[in-house]
């Protein structure tokens, strides 16, 4: 399978039921979605990955039969894009407010990716900004539940507020 989706869908800020519709429609610069397997995220397995020069996000074939993991781990690549076009002020931000929750000592993620990311801070402090950045855009922005849901309640909502603010993104 290989498809597109367009910038409509980002703009109006929030991922709908109707998800998949808007994902096919093709109009602005596309990005590609290819079905991959034996995908890596370092040393350890994954099931997807973005490669922004290409404008292709890789996504394991497992996920056909996850419906609301297709959609988090989809809007989590997705947003790979977005992270590229964000700009170093809002990027800056960003890390200041994960700069604020480790100081607090904030525990837990808003998904794998982010969180083994987080156990080996400092030294991966620059990947663990990109990754929380795109792991807080699934969980605010595909909705649903998942065991990978572990940072509390209180810095969940201030990072669903930054997020709300500093839409729309562009990819
Ligand atoms: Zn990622």
């Amino acid at each position: 399978m290989n498809s597109t989706w367009a910038r409509p869908l980002l703009d109006r800020c929030r991922l709908r039921s109707d998800f998949l519709a808007d994902v096919l429609t093709p109009a602005g610069r596309a990005v590609s979605i290819q079905w991959s397997a034996g995908l890596r995220d370092g040393a350890r397995d994954a099931v997807a990955g973005a490669d922004i020069r290409r404008r292709v996000i890789h996504l394991h074939p497992s996920l056909k039969q996850r419906a609301a993991e297709y959609r988090r781990i989809l809007t989590h690549e997705m947003f790979h894009f977005v992270w590229v076009r964000l700009g170093n002020p809002k990027r800056a931000a960003w890390k200041d407010l994960l700069r604020a929750e480790l100081a607090a000592n904030a525990r837990g993620e808003l998904g794998w990716s982010s969180a083994w990311r987080k156990a080996e801070l400092p030294a991966r402090f620059d990947e663990y900004t990109c990754e929380a950045f795109c792991d807080t855009a699934a969980w605010v922005f595909a909705g649903g539940a998942s065991e990978e849901y572990t940072l509390g309640p209180k810095w969940r909502e201030r990072r669903r507020a930054w997020m709300l603010r500093m839409a729309p993104y562009h990819y």
